[in-house]
């Protein structure tokens, strides 16, 4: 038995009684010991993953309608697992027991949460694993965090030596007793959870991708891998819109130096990305990747001798702050100084409000907004102290002709970001990607 490795599984992973089958060859060939699952998810484009029927069911209750087509495929997906792997298990009471709750409408977090836990249920069974409930350990304080300590506690009372365990993903206690969940994806922070407090060296990270790529696939032709990243240089692509993690997950795996392999349940033989917690232990001297979103707003105010006022900076954070917009980055000048935010937020407040109140309190010489920015953000720890790489960067960046509508990088900094018109957004980033990788 490998003791210490960790792995979870998502719910495309884990769709069809034909990929579970897979999952079990993964498992078994080198004995993995704590095995995290997500609820069974798409089978095809059309298909719905069993966390969305829950929810669905959930809402068609509360608002009085019938429920039962979105209940029974529910049903059916965990029978038809049971009947394909000739599984000894009574679902039946189970059932019955959510029906209820969805029923009465109660407990919510309960009801979206069955998923996960049907699925850890037959799978420990299939396996020859343990079923170890993440309630009877995952503790979360009335803030809502998780209590670590706590939960390292429970665990270790309950795991028995030579043992090996199934646990359900994405839900545990709350300080009163009651089933929580994470947010959406949350299996992926259940399995960071069970690596820390197992003192796991790596915890494997199983999805229906070969790893982090270097650029958006759907901008570029078949980015090559990122082999090696640091979670550091995760975070900053992750920022920019490259999404295969939840983001809670770093903060549990860097604190307790877990390395986290990303691998792909439909060619195992691919070795996947490691995320490393030292940047330091990354061989390679490359850049990391490229990433980017549109949708960003700048709100560009000029002032003269604006950066000689003090508290400048705090009063106009405090006007976004009182219409609840974050702040994305604040570039200043001399005579001036640009807020740049994501357009939905502006949209969805009442712009002319914001923008009298910048009007009255910063008394602006003049105020201009500007529209459909996109943000592309070059990352690599090399751009911390390596010169080449930044060159390399810019001159990249200039064979794409695009306008520099803003720029930033911080001292330290391991990204240059660079905002560009939206209509330049696709071919910047395709220019940046292949003069640079
Ligand atoms: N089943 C949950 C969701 O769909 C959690 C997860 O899959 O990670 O969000």
């Amino acid at each position: 038995m490998n003791k210490n490795i960790v792995c979870k599984f998502g719910g495309t992973s884990l769709a069809s009684s034909e990929n579970i089958t897979k999952v079990k060859e993964i498992v078994l060939q080198d004995k993995k010991r704590f095995v995290i699952v997500s609820a069974p998810g798409k089978r095809n484009k059309e298909d719905v993953k069993l966390t969305d029927c829950l929810i669905n069911c959930f809402k068609l209750s509360k608002s009085g309608e019938d429920f039962s087509d979105s209940f029974n495929a529910f049903k059916t997906r965990f029978e038809d697992i049971k009947k394909d792997f000739d599984l000894d298990f009574d679902l039946t009471p189970y059932f019955d027991d959510l029906y209820k709750h969805i029923e009465e409408h109660k407990d919510y977090d309960y009801v979206v949460s069955r998923g996960e836990f049907f699925s850890a249920r037959l799978i420990s069974l299939f396996f020859g694993y343990e079923f170890l409930d993440a309630a009877s350990f995952i503790t979360f304080a009335k803030d809502g965090s998780v209590e670590l300590e706590t939960t390292k506690q429970k665990f270790n009372s309950i795991v028995e030596a030579g043992k090996c365990y199934v646990i359900p993903g994405f839900y545990g206690q709350d300080y009163k007793g009651n089933i929580k969940t994470f947010s959406r994806g949350g299996s992926d922070v259940s399995g960071a959870i069970v690596a820390a407090i197992a003192d796991a060296p790596v915890y494997e990270n199983w999805t229906d991708v070969d790893g982090f790529l270097v650029t958006d696939p759907k901008l570029c032709k078949n980015p090559l891998l990122i082999e090696e990243l640091s979670y550091h240089e995760l975070r900053e692509l992750s920022y920019m819109g490259a999404n295969v993690l939840h983001q809670d997950c770093a903060k549990f795996l860097r604190e307790n130096d877990i390395v986290l392999n990303l691998r792909n349940t439909f060619n195992p033989t691919c070795k996947g990305s490691l995320i490393m917690p030292d940047s330091k232990k990354i061989k390679h001297k490359k850049l990391t990747g490229i990433a980017g979103q549109k949708g960003f707003t700048i709100i560009h105010i000029e002032k003269f001798d604006i950066n000689e006022s003090l508290g400048i900076i705090e009063k106009v954070a405090n006007i976004f702050k009182k219409y609840n917009i974050s702040i994305e980055h604040i570039p200043t000048g001399i005579d001036s100084v640009s807020i740049i935010v994501k357009s939905y937020f502006i949209n969805s407040t009442n712009s002319k409000d914001l923008l009298d109140d910048i009007y009255s309190q910063i008394k602006p010489d003049k105020l201009e907004i500007i529209e459909n920015v996109a943000l592309i953000s070059v990352v690599g720890s090399l751009l911390r102290s390596d010169k080449d790489a930044e060159r390399q960067v810019f001159e990249s960046f200039f064979k794409s002709n695009a306008k520099i509508i803003t720029l930033n990088k911080g001292a330290g900094g391991i990204s240059i970001i660079f905002g560009v018109p939206e209509s330049e957004f696709e071919t910047t980033i395709q220019t940046l990607y292949s003069s640079l990788f």
